[in-house]
Protein backbone atom coordinates (compact mmCIF):
# COMPACT_ATOMS: atom_id res chain seq x y z
CA UNK A 1 0.00 0.00 0.00
CA UNK A 2 0.88 3.78 -0.63
CA UNK A 3 0.15 6.99 0.59
CA UNK A 4 1.28 10.35 1.15
CA UNK A 5 1.38 10.89 5.08
CA UNK A 6 1.52 7.67 6.67
CA UNK A 7 0.10 8.44 10.69
CA UNK A 8 1.37 6.83 13.34
CA UNK A 9 -1.62 6.84 16.19
CA UNK A 10 -5.74 7.57 16.21
CA UNK A 11 -5.81 9.74 18.82
CA UNK A 12 -6.70 13.32 18.92
CA UNK A 13 -3.41 14.71 17.23
CA UNK A 14 -3.52 11.72 14.27
CA UNK A 15 -7.08 11.89 13.54
CA UNK A 16 -7.00 15.89 13.49
CA UNK A 17 -4.59 15.71 11.08
CA UNK A 18 -5.43 12.95 8.41
CA UNK A 19 -9.07 15.30 8.78
CA UNK A 20 -7.47 18.57 7.59
CA UNK A 21 -4.72 16.83 5.24
CA UNK A 22 -8.57 15.52 3.57
CA UNK A 23 -9.83 18.39 3.08
CA UNK A 24 -6.85 19.77 1.42
CA UNK A 25 -6.84 16.53 -0.94
CA UNK A 26 -3.47 14.88 0.83
CA UNK A 27 -4.07 10.91 1.50
CA UNK A 28 -3.19 9.74 4.55
CA UNK A 29 -3.38 6.21 6.46
CA UNK A 30 -3.79 6.05 10.30
CA UNK A 31 -2.39 3.27 12.03
CA UNK A 32 -3.95 2.75 15.64
CA UNK A 33 -2.28 0.46 17.70
CA UNK A 34 -5.89 -0.27 20.26
CA UNK A 35 -9.49 -0.98 19.10
CA UNK A 36 -11.78 1.98 18.53
CA UNK A 37 -13.83 1.18 21.25
CA UNK A 38 -10.71 1.09 23.63
CA UNK A 39 -9.69 4.73 22.18
CA UNK A 40 -13.08 5.87 22.86
CA UNK A 41 -13.32 4.85 26.21
CA UNK A 42 -10.05 6.74 27.27
CA UNK A 43 -11.41 9.67 29.97
CA UNK A 44 -8.72 12.57 29.73
CA UNK A 45 -8.66 16.26 29.25
CA UNK A 46 -11.82 17.86 28.55
CA UNK A 47 -10.86 22.00 28.42
CA UNK A 48 -10.15 23.40 24.69
CA UNK A 49 -9.23 26.49 23.93
CA UNK A 50 -10.65 28.67 21.23
CA UNK A 51 -8.09 27.69 18.80
CA UNK A 52 -8.63 24.08 18.83
CA UNK A 53 -12.23 25.26 19.19
CA UNK A 54 -12.03 27.23 16.02
CA UNK A 55 -10.14 24.54 13.91
CA UNK A 56 -12.54 21.74 15.12
CA UNK A 57 -15.02 24.25 12.83
CA UNK A 58 -12.70 24.75 9.73
CA UNK A 59 -12.39 20.76 9.52
CA UNK A 60 -16.40 20.42 9.95
CA UNK A 61 -16.03 18.10 12.93
CA UNK A 62 -17.69 21.40 15.40
CA UNK A 63 -21.22 20.74 15.23
CA UNK A 64 -21.74 19.09 18.10
CA UNK A 65 -19.72 20.61 20.19
CA UNK A 66 -21.37 24.13 19.32
CA UNK A 67 -24.70 22.13 20.52
CA UNK A 68 -22.99 20.57 23.29
CA UNK A 69 -19.87 21.98 24.68
CA UNK A 70 -20.15 24.81 27.57
CA UNK A 71 -18.38 27.98 26.73
CA UNK A 72 -16.59 29.10 30.22
CA UNK A 73 -15.73 32.73 30.74
CA UNK A 74 -13.59 32.23 33.79
CA UNK A 75 -12.54 29.37 36.82
CA UNK A 76 -12.25 29.79 40.55
CA UNK A 77 -9.23 29.46 42.70
CA UNK A 78 -9.92 28.58 46.06
CA UNK A 79 -6.81 29.12 48.42
CA UNK A 80 -7.41 29.90 52.50
CA UNK A 81 -11.02 28.62 52.53
CA UNK A 82 -12.14 31.45 49.79
CA UNK A 83 -12.86 31.16 46.62
CA UNK A 84 -11.03 34.07 44.01
CA UNK A 85 -12.87 34.26 40.21
CA UNK A 86 -10.30 34.22 37.57
CA UNK A 87 -12.63 36.62 34.49
CA UNK A 88 -11.10 34.93 31.18
CA UNK A 89 -13.45 36.90 29.28
CA UNK A 90 -12.52 40.24 31.14
CA UNK A 91 -8.85 39.99 31.39
CA UNK A 92 -8.49 38.80 27.21
CA UNK A 93 -10.62 41.01 25.54
CA UNK A 94 -13.77 38.68 25.12
CA UNK A 95 -12.08 35.30 25.06
CA UNK A 96 -12.85 31.94 26.81
CA UNK A 97 -12.47 28.78 26.89
CA UNK A 98 -15.02 25.41 25.88
CA UNK A 99 -15.42 22.34 28.24
CA UNK A 100 -15.80 19.24 25.82
CA UNK A 101 -14.50 16.11 26.64
CA UNK A 102 -11.64 14.45 24.77
CA UNK A 103 -13.62 11.76 24.28
CA UNK A 104 -16.54 13.35 22.33
CA UNK A 105 -13.54 15.33 20.46
CA UNK A 106 -12.37 12.12 19.37
CA UNK A 107 -15.92 10.64 18.95
CA UNK A 108 -16.49 13.53 16.55
CA UNK A 109 -13.35 12.89 14.53
CA UNK A 110 -13.87 9.34 13.91
CA UNK A 111 -17.03 9.86 12.34
CA UNK A 112 -15.60 12.50 10.12
CA UNK A 113 -13.08 10.47 9.13
CA UNK A 114 -15.33 7.52 8.39
CA UNK A 115 -18.25 9.85 6.67
CA UNK A 116 -15.09 10.91 3.74
CA UNK A 117 -14.24 7.46 3.66
CA UNK A 118 -10.85 7.86 5.88
CA UNK A 119 -8.63 5.17 6.28
CA UNK A 120 -7.87 4.40 9.86
CA UNK A 121 -6.48 1.12 10.86
CA UNK A 122 -6.77 -0.40 13.85
CA UNK A 123 -5.32 -2.34 15.97
CA UNK A 124 -1.96 -3.04 14.22
CA UNK A 125 0.88 -4.27 16.31
CA UNK A 126 4.80 -4.16 15.68
CA UNK A 127 4.69 -0.75 13.92
CA UNK A 128 7.93 -0.03 12.57
CA UNK A 129 9.59 3.07 11.03
CA UNK A 130 12.13 2.98 7.83
CA UNK A 131 14.48 4.55 6.01
CA UNK A 132 12.91 8.27 7.18
CA UNK A 133 16.64 9.72 6.38
CA UNK A 134 15.40 9.14 2.82
CA UNK A 135 12.58 10.48 0.03
CA UNK A 136 11.18 7.02 0.60
CA UNK A 137 10.35 5.98 3.76
CA UNK A 138 7.97 3.10 4.50
CA UNK A 139 5.86 1.65 7.46
CA UNK A 140 5.87 -2.32 8.67
CA UNK A 141 3.09 -3.02 10.43
CA UNK A 142 1.04 -6.86 11.94
CA UNK A 143 -2.39 -6.74 11.34
CA UNK A 144 -4.44 -10.12 12.48
CA UNK A 145 -1.17 -11.83 12.17
CA UNK A 146 -0.13 -10.31 8.72
CA UNK A 147 2.72 -8.26 7.93
CA UNK A 148 2.05 -5.47 5.89
CA UNK A 149 4.30 -1.96 4.23
CA UNK A 150 2.75 1.64 3.77
CA UNK A 151 5.10 3.13 1.54
CA UNK A 152 4.86 6.87 1.85
CA UNK A 153 6.55 10.75 1.20
CA UNK A 154 6.14 11.13 5.54
CA UNK A 155 5.62 9.89 8.70
CA UNK A 156 3.71 11.80 10.81
CA UNK A 157 4.61 10.19 14.74
CA UNK A 158 1.15 11.10 16.62
CA UNK A 159 1.55 7.93 18.76
CA UNK A 160 1.43 9.30 22.17
CA UNK A 161 4.46 8.99 24.98
CA UNK A 162 4.44 4.99 24.85
CA UNK A 163 4.55 5.20 21.20
CA UNK A 164 7.45 4.09 18.49
CA UNK A 165 8.20 7.18 16.60
CA UNK A 166 10.46 9.42 18.98
CA UNK A 167 12.49 6.06 19.69
CA UNK A 168 13.18 5.99 16.33
CA UNK A 169 15.07 9.30 16.18
CA UNK A 170 18.69 8.18 16.73
CA UNK A 171 19.76 8.56 20.30
CA UNK A 172 22.83 10.79 19.72
CA UNK A 173 20.36 13.43 18.09
CA UNK A 174 16.82 13.54 20.51
CA UNK A 175 17.80 15.08 23.83
CA UNK A 176 15.29 15.01 26.23
CA UNK A 177 14.14 17.19 28.99
CA UNK A 178 12.13 15.78 31.93
CA UNK A 179 10.62 17.01 35.07
CA UNK A 180 8.93 14.58 37.19
CA UNK A 181 6.60 15.64 40.26
CA UNK A 182 6.91 13.90 44.06
CA UNK A 183 2.62 12.96 43.34
CA UNK A 184 -0.22 12.31 40.88
CA UNK A 185 -3.92 12.73 40.52
CA UNK A 186 -6.61 10.26 41.64
CA UNK A 187 -9.57 11.38 39.54
CA UNK A 188 -13.36 10.43 39.72
CA UNK A 189 -16.00 10.52 37.13
CA UNK A 190 -19.49 10.73 38.23
CA UNK A 191 -22.75 10.94 36.96
CA UNK A 192 -23.44 14.01 39.17
CA UNK A 193 -24.44 17.92 38.51
CA UNK A 194 -20.71 19.54 39.11
CA UNK A 195 -20.31 21.35 41.97
CA UNK A 196 -20.28 24.73 40.21
CA UNK A 197 -20.54 25.70 36.95
CA UNK A 198 -16.88 26.33 36.37
CA UNK A 199 -14.12 24.89 37.21
CA UNK A 200 -12.34 25.66 40.92
CA UNK A 201 -8.84 24.99 41.22
CA UNK A 202 -7.98 24.26 45.24
CA UNK A 203 -5.18 24.74 47.20
CA UNK A 204 -5.03 23.58 50.44
CA UNK A 205 -2.54 22.55 53.31
CA UNK A 206 -4.06 18.54 52.34
CA UNK A 207 -3.32 18.96 49.11
CA UNK A 208 -4.28 20.14 45.72
CA UNK A 209 -7.67 19.33 44.28
CA UNK A 210 -9.49 19.99 41.03
CA UNK A 211 -13.75 20.65 40.32
CA UNK A 212 -14.16 19.77 36.68
CA UNK A 213 -16.92 18.57 34.88
CA UNK A 214 -18.22 17.18 31.34
CA UNK A 215 -21.20 18.25 31.38
CA UNK A 216 -24.49 19.37 33.29
CA UNK A 217 -24.75 15.82 34.56
CA UNK A 218 -20.89 14.52 34.60
CA UNK A 219 -18.54 15.68 36.77
CA UNK A 220 -14.50 15.14 37.28
CA UNK A 221 -12.97 15.12 40.21
CA UNK A 222 -9.10 14.92 41.18
CA UNK A 223 -7.45 15.12 44.53
CA UNK A 224 -3.59 15.69 44.51
CA UNK A 225 -2.26 12.12 46.40
CA UNK A 226 0.80 10.00 46.76
CA UNK A 227 2.45 8.23 43.71
CA UNK A 228 2.09 5.28 45.89
CA UNK A 229 -1.49 5.24 46.19
CA UNK A 230 -3.19 2.13 44.85
CA UNK A 231 -7.10 3.37 43.15
CA UNK A 232 -8.27 0.35 44.74
CA UNK A 233 -7.51 1.34 48.12
CA UNK A 234 -10.14 3.97 47.67
CA UNK A 235 -13.93 3.67 47.62
CA UNK A 236 -16.04 6.05 46.42
CA UNK A 237 -16.97 7.26 50.03
CA UNK A 238 -13.19 7.83 51.15
CA UNK A 239 -12.50 9.69 47.98
CA UNK A 240 -15.88 11.99 48.43
CA UNK A 241 -14.48 13.10 52.02
CA UNK A 242 -11.36 13.22 50.72
CA UNK A 243 -11.94 16.09 47.99
CA UNK A 244 -14.60 17.79 50.55
CA UNK A 245 -12.03 18.21 53.21
CA UNK A 246 -9.64 20.62 50.46
CA UNK A 247 -12.73 22.20 49.29
CA UNK A 248 -14.12 25.63 51.29
CA UNK A 249 -16.89 24.81 53.32
CA UNK A 250 -19.53 26.44 50.82
CA UNK A 251 -18.42 24.50 48.35
CA UNK A 252 -18.01 20.91 49.75
CA UNK A 253 -21.61 21.91 51.69
CA UNK A 254 -23.52 22.09 48.33
CA UNK A 255 -21.47 19.03 46.71
CA UNK A 256 -23.46 16.55 45.34
CA UNK A 257 -21.47 12.90 45.36
CA UNK A 258 -22.59 9.65 43.83
CA UNK A 259 -21.49 6.00 42.40
CA UNK A 260 -17.81 6.95 40.51
CA UNK A 261 -17.77 5.63 36.99
CA UNK A 262 -14.31 5.76 36.44
CA UNK A 263 -11.83 6.21 39.04
CA UNK A 264 -7.82 6.19 38.43
CA UNK A 265 -4.37 7.99 39.47
CA UNK A 266 -2.31 9.78 36.26
CA UNK A 267 1.34 11.06 37.74
CA UNK A 268 2.03 14.29 36.81
CA UNK A 269 5.40 14.87 34.72
CA UNK A 270 6.61 18.06 32.40
CA UNK A 271 8.76 16.64 29.47
CA UNK A 272 10.23 17.81 26.43
CA UNK A 273 12.07 15.82 23.44
CA UNK A 274 13.83 18.02 20.64
CA UNK A 275 14.13 18.25 17.94
CA UNK A 276 10.47 17.47 16.60
CA UNK A 277 11.83 15.96 13.17
CA UNK A 278 14.15 13.84 11.59
CA UNK A 279 14.42 13.14 8.00
CA UNK A 280 11.04 12.53 6.75
CA UNK A 281 9.73 11.91 10.54
CA UNK A 282 8.01 14.48 12.26
CA UNK A 283 6.90 14.20 15.92
CA UNK A 284 3.29 15.31 17.25
CA UNK A 285 1.78 15.96 20.30
CA UNK A 286 2.21 13.22 23.02
CA UNK A 287 4.71 11.85 21.54
CA UNK A 288 6.86 14.39 21.55
CA UNK A 289 5.94 16.32 25.17
CA UNK A 290 3.95 15.58 28.39
CA UNK A 291 2.66 18.58 30.27
CA UNK A 292 0.97 18.12 33.86
CA UNK A 293 -2.27 18.47 33.44
CA UNK A 294 -2.68 21.64 35.85
CA UNK A 295 -3.62 24.41 33.62
CA UNK A 296 -5.50 22.12 30.63
CA UNK A 297 -2.59 22.52 27.98
CA UNK A 298 -2.19 18.47 26.79
CA UNK A 299 -4.69 18.30 23.96
CA UNK A 300 -4.51 21.77 22.83
CA UNK A 301 -0.62 21.58 22.70
CA UNK A 302 -1.12 18.17 20.53
CA UNK A 303 -4.00 20.23 18.39
CA UNK A 304 -1.59 23.88 17.74
CA UNK A 305 1.33 21.10 16.56
CA UNK A 306 -0.98 19.68 14.19
CA UNK A 307 -1.97 23.01 12.75
CA UNK A 308 2.22 24.03 12.06
CA UNK A 309 2.30 20.33 10.68
CA UNK A 310 -0.33 20.59 8.67
CA UNK A 311 0.06 23.82 7.44
CA UNK A 312 3.70 22.30 6.05
CA UNK A 313 2.68 19.36 4.70
CA UNK A 314 0.01 21.79 2.68
CA UNK A 315 2.73 23.87 1.79
CA UNK A 316 4.81 20.82 0.59
CA UNK A 317 1.88 19.56 -1.79
CA UNK A 318 0.74 22.81 -2.96
CA UNK A 319 3.90 24.31 -3.73
CA UNK A 320 7.08 21.66 -3.68
CA UNK A 321 8.80 23.94 -0.71
CA UNK A 322 9.76 22.51 2.24
CA UNK A 323 10.32 25.51 3.93
CA UNK A 324 8.08 25.45 6.66
CA UNK A 325 8.75 21.83 6.95
CA UNK A 326 12.26 22.31 7.90
CA UNK A 327 10.88 25.64 10.40
CA UNK A 328 8.60 22.84 12.03
CA UNK A 329 10.60 21.70 14.88
CA UNK A 330 11.79 25.53 15.82
CA UNK A 331 8.55 26.83 15.23
CA UNK A 332 6.27 24.45 17.19
CA UNK A 333 8.83 24.47 19.84
CA UNK A 334 8.42 28.21 20.76
CA UNK A 335 4.92 27.66 21.91
CA UNK A 336 5.72 24.04 23.48
CA UNK A 337 8.18 25.71 25.89
CA UNK A 338 5.63 28.32 26.79
CA UNK A 339 3.04 26.02 27.45
CA UNK A 340 5.47 23.76 29.39
CA UNK A 341 6.23 27.24 31.74
CA UNK A 342 2.69 27.59 32.18
CA UNK A 343 1.96 24.26 32.97
CA UNK A 344 4.82 23.77 35.77
CA UNK A 345 3.92 27.09 36.76
CA UNK A 346 0.48 26.36 37.66
CA UNK A 347 1.25 22.83 39.09
CA UNK A 348 4.14 24.67 41.73
CA UNK A 349 1.48 27.38 42.82
CA UNK A 350 -1.18 24.98 43.55
CA UNK A 351 0.28 21.65 45.49
CA UNK A 352 1.22 20.88 48.15
CA UNK A 353 5.26 20.12 47.70
CA UNK A 354 6.03 17.69 51.09
CA UNK A 355 9.89 19.15 50.83
CA UNK A 356 8.65 23.01 50.63
CA UNK A 357 7.51 23.15 54.11
CA UNK A 358 8.91 26.81 55.59
CA UNK A 359 10.20 29.08 52.87
CA UNK A 360 8.48 27.14 50.06
CA UNK A 361 5.25 27.60 51.27
CA UNK A 362 5.76 30.85 52.38
CA UNK A 363 6.63 31.36 48.50
CA UNK A 364 3.37 30.23 46.89
CA UNK A 365 1.37 31.52 49.61
CA UNK A 366 2.63 35.03 48.78
CA UNK A 367 2.43 33.93 44.39
CA UNK A 368 -0.99 33.49 45.31
CA UNK A 369 -1.44 36.58 47.30
CA UNK A 370 0.12 38.37 44.43
CA UNK A 371 -2.22 37.00 41.83
CA UNK A 372 -5.48 37.85 44.00
CA UNK A 373 -4.43 41.30 44.25
CA UNK A 374 -2.90 42.24 40.65
CA UNK A 375 -4.80 42.87 37.40
CA UNK A 376 -1.59 42.23 35.72
CA UNK A 377 -0.66 39.05 37.10
CA UNK A 378 -4.29 37.43 36.72
CA UNK A 379 -3.72 39.01 32.97
CA UNK A 380 -0.71 37.02 32.79
CA UNK A 381 -2.46 33.49 34.16
CA UNK A 382 -6.10 34.55 31.26
CA UNK A 383 -3.98 34.61 28.21
CA UNK A 384 -1.73 31.77 28.78
CA UNK A 385 -5.19 29.82 30.35
CA UNK A 386 -7.22 30.74 26.95
CA UNK A 387 -3.83 29.77 24.71
CA UNK A 388 -1.02 31.95 23.35
CA UNK A 389 -1.79 32.53 19.65
CA UNK A 390 -0.78 29.91 17.29
C1 LIG B 1 -4.89 9.78 32.09
C2 LIG B 1 -4.71 11.07 31.33
C3 LIG B 1 -5.44 12.20 31.69
C4 LIG B 1 -5.28 13.39 31.00
N1 LIG B 1 -5.97 14.49 31.40
C5 LIG B 1 -5.79 15.65 30.75
C6 LIG B 1 -6.47 16.81 31.14
O1 LIG B 1 -7.24 16.81 32.08
N2 LIG B 1 -6.25 17.96 30.44
C7 LIG B 1 -5.39 17.99 29.37
O2 LIG B 1 -5.25 19.03 28.73
N3 LIG B 1 -4.74 16.91 28.98
C8 LIG B 1 -4.92 15.74 29.64
N4 LIG B 1 -4.26 14.66 29.24
C9 LIG B 1 -3.39 14.79 28.09
C10 LIG B 1 -4.16 14.65 26.78
O3 LIG B 1 -5.11 13.65 26.90
C11 LIG B 1 -3.12 14.36 25.71
O4 LIG B 1 -2.27 15.46 25.62
C12 LIG B 1 -3.73 14.03 24.33
O5 LIG B 1 -4.40 12.80 24.38
C13 LIG B 1 -2.65 14.00 23.28
O6 LIG B 1 -3.17 13.47 22.09
P1 LIG B 1 -2.24 12.60 21.13
O7 LIG B 1 -3.11 12.20 20.01
O8 LIG B 1 -0.99 13.34 20.85
O9 LIG B 1 -1.81 11.34 22.00
P2 LIG B 1 -2.72 10.13 22.51
O10 LIG B 1 -4.05 10.61 22.90
O11 LIG B 1 -1.90 9.42 23.53
O12 LIG B 1 -2.89 9.22 21.24
C14 LIG B 1 -1.85 8.43 20.74
C15 LIG B 1 -2.44 7.23 20.06
O13 LIG B 1 -1.39 6.44 19.50
C16 LIG B 1 -1.65 5.08 19.74
N5 LIG B 1 -0.38 4.35 19.72
C17 LIG B 1 0.56 4.28 20.69
N6 LIG B 1 1.59 3.53 20.29
C18 LIG B 1 1.30 3.11 19.05
C19 LIG B 1 1.98 2.29 18.11
N7 LIG B 1 3.16 1.73 18.40
N8 LIG B 1 1.40 2.05 16.93
C20 LIG B 1 0.18 2.62 16.62
N9 LIG B 1 -0.50 3.39 17.48
C21 LIG B 1 0.05 3.64 18.67
C22 LIG B 1 -2.34 5.07 21.09
O14 LIG B 1 -3.12 3.90 21.30
C23 LIG B 1 -3.19 6.32 21.00
O15 LIG B 1 -4.48 6.07 20.52
C24 LIG B 1 -4.39 13.45 29.92
C25 LIG B 1 -3.67 12.34 29.54
C26 LIG B 1 -3.81 11.15 30.23
C27 LIG B 1 -2.99 9.95 29.83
Amino acid sequence: MRTQVAIIGGGPSGLLLSQILHLKGIQSVVLERKSRNYVLGRIRAGVLEQGLVDMLHVVKVGKRMEKEGQIHHGFDIAFQGKRHQIDLTALTNGKSVMVYGQTEVTRDLYEARDQMNGVVIDEVDDVSLHKLDTATPFVTYKKAGENFRLDCDFVAGCDGFHGVSRGSIPSHILKEYEKVYPFGWLGVLSETPPVSHELIYNQSDKGFALCSMRNANLSRYYVQCSLEEDVNNWSDDRFWEELKSRLPKETAETLITGPSIEKSIAPLRSFVAEPLSYGRLFLAGDAAHIVPPTGAKGLNLAASDIHYLSEAFIEFYGTGRETKLSQYSDTALKRIWKAMRFSWWMTMLLHHFPENEGFGDRMQQTDLEYLFSSKAAQTSLAENYVGLPY
